[in-house]
């Protein structure tokens, strides 16, 4: 396997690109996977996307049990037992000859080097789908601004194209780096997750101020500059950390303050735990492997508090999957 894991203005580290997305954004979007976050949200649903390097995982479901990763693998990292192979990621150089000779395609390395022309040519190929439905390719992940000139330049040659922008951040990045996306962004999905510092520390691994700062720059560029023309807000609702009155309250007043009209939605996105499987391929814990989904009259109830914090109650809403109840309302 060729080590470009580069990151420059030329090339991008991408752990996946996803089509036919209905929750990036607005219509049917294309959401390409940056690698590399500054965050380590303990819930985080796409921990592939943390590492800012490749990484290797094996997906149980489709290993067959011929032990030719473990006969190719150059570092010695891979041994097999009965409940399936483990990797030793301090051998793993991530050489990706696992990858390349098994049968199944169990084996798999998370981050491919993309030239910037390759991947816009590979993300354009559904214009067709964005032009019907209103919608376009979101830059996520990970986070975009981690890798600022390749995402610049790719925003850029997108919108050249005449294809709608977006960028999902959790804006923990210096202004620098907003500076290099946001004059060809569209739409910006900002999250803010949770207002005491505190608790952002411990659930994210650093402080808030960054982020309510960098928010505060991005709708300064928006009413100085005009771009991005439009700022949605994302709170996950998690168990035991954000999902809590206080937080929700805390987050709704701030905005109020000092956002006002500048936001178009702010979405309430309910935990999922269909990321369980991610986990164990990278030979990670999660602590909420075992968490339940929150209940509709859960994500109802918060987002009642969020209508009353003086921000416009119609761009509130919530998003994602339940606990099943007998009666209840599905999303809004
Ligand atoms: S080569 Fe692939 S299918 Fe064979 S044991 Fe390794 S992971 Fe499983
Ligand atoms: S990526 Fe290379 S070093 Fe890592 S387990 Fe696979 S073959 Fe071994």
């Amino acid at each position: 396997m060729k080590r470009t894991n580069i990151h420059s203005a030329s090339h991008g580290l991408i752990a996946e690109i996803q089509r036919m997305s209905t929750e990036d954004g607005p219509g049917i979007r294309t959401t390409v996977f940056f690698k590399g976050c500054r965050l380590k949200c303990i819930w985080c649903h796409n921990p592939e996307c943390i590492s800012s390097k490749p990484q290797i995982h094996w997906i149980e479901s489709r290993c067959i049990g011929c032990k030719t990763c473990l006969d190719v693998c150059p570092k010695v990292a891979l041994t097999y037992s009965p409940s399936g192979i483990s990797i030793r990621r301090e051998r793993c150089d991530t050489c990706g000859r696992c990858a390349e000779e098994c049968p199944s395609t169990a084996m798999e390395v998370m981050g491919k080097s993309w030239r910037s022309n390759e991947l816009i040519d590979e993300l354009i190929k559904d214009r067709a789908y964005f032009e019907t439905s209103g919608g376009g390719i979101t830059l996520s992940g990970g986070d975009p601004t981690l890798q600022a000139p390749f995402a610049g330049i790719l925003l850029k040659n997108l919108k050249k194209s005449g294809v709608q922008t977006a960028i999902d951040t959790c804006g923990v990045c210096a202004n620098g780096a907003l500076d290099q996306l946001l004059p060809n962004t569209d739409l910006v999905l900002y999250d803010i997750k949770e207002m005491d510092p505190q608790k952002h520390r411990r659930f994210t691994g650093q402080s808030n101020a960054k982020v309510l700062d960098n928010l505060l720059y991005l709708c300064d560029t928006m009413a100085t500059r005009g771009y991005p023309k439009k700022l949605w807000i994302r709170t996950p609702i998690v168990p035991d950390t954000t999902a809590t009155e206080d937080n929700i309250q805390g987050i709704g007043e701030f905005l109020s303050v000092n956002v006002g009209t500048l936001i178009s939605r702010w979405e309430l996105c309910a935990f999922n735990n269909l990321c369980r499987d991610k986990y164990q391929r990278l030979g990670l814990d999660w602590v909420f492997k075992d968490s339940e989904l929150l209940s509709e009259s859960e994500m109802e109830y918060l987002t009642e508090v969020a209508r009353n914090t003086g921000v416009n109650p119609d761009i509130v809403h919530w998003s994602g999957s339940t606990k099943i109840e007998e009666d209840g309302a599905g999303p809004n």
